[in-house]
């Protein structure tokens, strides 16, 4: 059974050696929360080491530290090098393995000290040792700020730590907006500002760090990919193979697209599927009562939060259209009963 968080601060009076791990294509709160720890256990004398399961959008590239993340995919032998001394591994804002993709079977095999700490729904609560699991917190950033208030070390936040932290919450509140927006968020923020965070600096790196082809392909999907379904307050964009290739679109570079049919008055659902080369992958979104992690977790192999979650599929993007609004149906009959 996964034993309380405070627990390890007494176990990390020692020097360790640690990995941080998140979910696959990290967004900014996976990342910014790693960074954070990062920084954090390397201030408490750790010898600390960030991996992600996969390469990451280049709008991450400016967080301090991130140049020294390790790519499984792409340095895979580095990597379990330093997954097979490990004596503690971190694993931020995921809760199944599942979600490190080809890192899968060795985070399972390891014998070390395993740590969760994150927001998602339904963990898989067996395969760690210690960890903080709370789906009502808004970002893994602001469980991380917790866990450093706890460790009673909070003198080792500086800015580099309070930017990354910043990154993350802003991200995964939408911009202070979304409903998981508590009071204890903007004690957090006020906190990190008093480090001196550059907070709209920070803002843009994030959200205007595109090239022009992205701004292209948006406005190519929204004229002629979205599919408005008024009859169930969804909207459905599906984007083929082809105008991934036509528009040079890179990792992260669909990052927030999701939400854009949410803006349409009456509009309670989004759905989004890329046709990426191994799998087709689906993100959803809702506004009010649709719980996303359900209809994820039913139909698409996936799961996540009440209004943001993703999934995947192995079948055409023609056959994932077609299940998608067979599953709406069903899924909306069910939920009215
Ligand atoms: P996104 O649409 O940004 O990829 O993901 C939205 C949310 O759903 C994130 O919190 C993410 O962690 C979660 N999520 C995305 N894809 C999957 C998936 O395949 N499985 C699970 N369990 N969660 C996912
Ligand atoms: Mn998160």
């Amino acid at each position: 059974m996964m034993k309380e968080i405070q627990l390890v601060f007494d176990a990390l009076k020692i020097p360790s050696r640690i990995v941080i791990t998140m979910h696959q294509k990290p967004d900014p709160d996976a990342m910014g929360s790693s960074l954070a720890l990062y920084h954090f256990l390397k201030g408490m004398g750790h010898d600390t080491t960030v991996i992600s399961p996969t390469n990451w959008a280049d709008f991450l590239k400016w967080m301090p530290g991130a140049d020294s993340v390790i790519d499984f995919e792409s340095n895979g032998q580095v990597a379990k090098n330093i997954l097979s001394e490990a004596e503690w591994i971190f694993c931020l804002d995921f809760n199944h393995f599942s979600r490190t993709r080809h890192m899968q079977t060795i985070l399972e095999s390891l014998a070390c000290k395993k740590v969760l700490i994150d927001h998602h729904r339904e963990p898989q609560l067996d395969s760690f040792d210690f960890g903080n699991s709370d789906i009502r917190k808004s970002s893994t950033a602001e469980m991380i700020y917790d866990f450093i208030q706890l460790s009673g070390r909070s003198d080792l936040i500086n800015k580099d730590i309070a930017s990354c932290l910043y990154a993350g919450v802003m991200a995964d509140t939408g911009s202070f907006r979304f409903s998981s927006t508590s009071p204890s968020v903007h004690f957090m923020v006020a906190g990190l500002m008093s480090h001196g965070i550059e907070h709209a600096k920070i803002h843009s790196l994030v959200h205007d760090n595109f090239q022009e082809n992205r701004l292209r392909f948006i406005g190519h999907v929204l004229s002629n990919r979205l599919e408005v379904l008024y009859e169930y307050n969804t909207a459905l964009i599906a984007i083929p193979k082809a105008d991934i290739l036509r528009f040079h679109i890179k990792t992260g570079d669909t990052e927030g697209l999701v939400n854009y049919p949410l803006s349409i008055q009456g509009i309670e659902m989004a759905a989004l599927l890329i046709d990426r080369d191994e799998e087709r992958k689906w993100s959803f979104r809702s506004k009010e009562s649709f719980d996303c992690n359900t209809f994820a977790r039913t139909y698409f192999e996936g799961g996540g939060h009440y209004n943001a979650s993703g999934g995947r599929s192995s079948e055409s993007v023609e056959e994932n259209v077609k299940r998608f609004k067979m599953a709406l149906k069903e899924f909306t009959n069910n939920t009215k009963q």
